[in-house]
């Protein structure tokens, strides 16, 4: 038996623990302040089944706690998926972008500090300019090994994330695209500069014909327009479009994280990056675009149509 290795990565390590589209959609509840089983069961649409199931993944991996007896438990945020805080900001954001979301436009963020409405902003630390992915540039880090990952694929689902039922279900979209391993995986390889399908198969141990189907979905989901590079046979590069560009931030943030939280063989970030503006290691950090300062769950905040104000993360 082979083992499936791929390139150390604090991305993946990060996708392998949350990445699943059950995961995203359940921390996304428990962010929104639903914590009982039957809570999560009806926003999400999940089956009983597959709801126990990743309720106790996410325990075990120390991003819910339980609380309570037996016959009702309720789950909470821990301070590990609290620090999901700005990847799920950095959704929103990039979901309002791209698609009409009426459920977003009704979400009102005021950040408490300044006082001011705000949209949440990728700043690199040093320089304090917005960050945009074709400004980085990526080298080995210390912890730059590779990683033997769990062989279980979790295939996407059949029911799509348009189906779900969730009234505050805010970036269906963006889960649907990186809620499937390889997917994701493609897009953070783009990110870093990978063009063909050869390149993209050289990274990842996955069959040629599901690469195929995925990168299919990704072009037709606008994150990659196709340009030819060679004419006979016809061969296509991948190359990012703007939208799939705006998707660096939600990484950059997952990536963080990931080198976090992620890191068991404690050998240290797998990759360095600078931000080639300002030529300094780039930490991203986000920002309210008002004032420019670092926003934190609870200086937040936020009001929906037809609910209370209330602050985000809580509990
Ligand atoms: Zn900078
Ligand atoms: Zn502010």
């Amino acid at each position: 038996m082979t083992e499936l290795t791929t390139r150390a990565s604090s991305i993946n390590r990060a996708l392998d623990q949350i990445g699943d589209k059950w995961c995203l959609l359940i921390l996304q509840e428990v962010f929104w302040g639903i914590h009982s089983f039957g809570g999560i069961l009806q926003e999400t649409g999940i089956s009983r089944g597959v709801l126990s199931d990743r309720l106790k993944w996410l325990q075990d991996h120390d991003c819910l706690r339980r609380r309570g007896g037996a016959r009702h438990p309720t789950y909470h945020l821990t301070r590990k998926s609290v620090d999901l805080y700005h990847n799920a900001l950095m959704a929103v954001v990039w979901e309002d972008r791209y698609y009409d979301t009426p459920d977003i436009q009704a979400v009102r963020l005021v950040h408490r500090n300044c006082g001011k409405a705000f949209v949440p902003r990728m700043d690199c630390s040093h320089c304090h300019q917005a960050v945009d992915g074709r400004a980085v540039r990526y080298q080995p880090g210390p912890g730059a090994t590779r990683d033997v990952r769990d062989k279980k694929v979790r295939r996407r689902s059949s029911l799509s994330a348009d189906a779900v039922p969730s009234e505050r279900h805010v970036y269906r979209n963006l889960v649907n695209l990186v809620g499937d391993r390889w997917t994701a995986n493609v897009i953070a390889l783009a990110l870093h500069g990978l063009h063909r399908f050869d390149e993209f198969h050289r990274e990842l141990p996955v069959a040629t014909n599901i690469l195929s189907d995925r990168m299919r979905f990704l072009v037709e989901q606008g994150i990659f327009e196709q340009r030819p590079y060679q004419q006979r046979p016809l061969r296509h590069e991948y190359h990012l479009t703007d939208k799939g560009w705006d998707l660096f931030p939600w990484f950059l943030t997952l990536l963080q994280w990931g080198d976090r939280w992620c890191d068991s063989s404690g050998a240290g970030h797998p990759m360095a990056l600078t931000h080639t503006t300002c030529e300094r290691p780039l930490t991203g950090q986000v920002v309210c675009d008002q004032c420019g300062e670092e926003v934190r769950a609870h200086e937040v905040d936020f009001t929906i149509q037809g609910m209370s104000p209330s602050s985000a993360a809580g509990g």
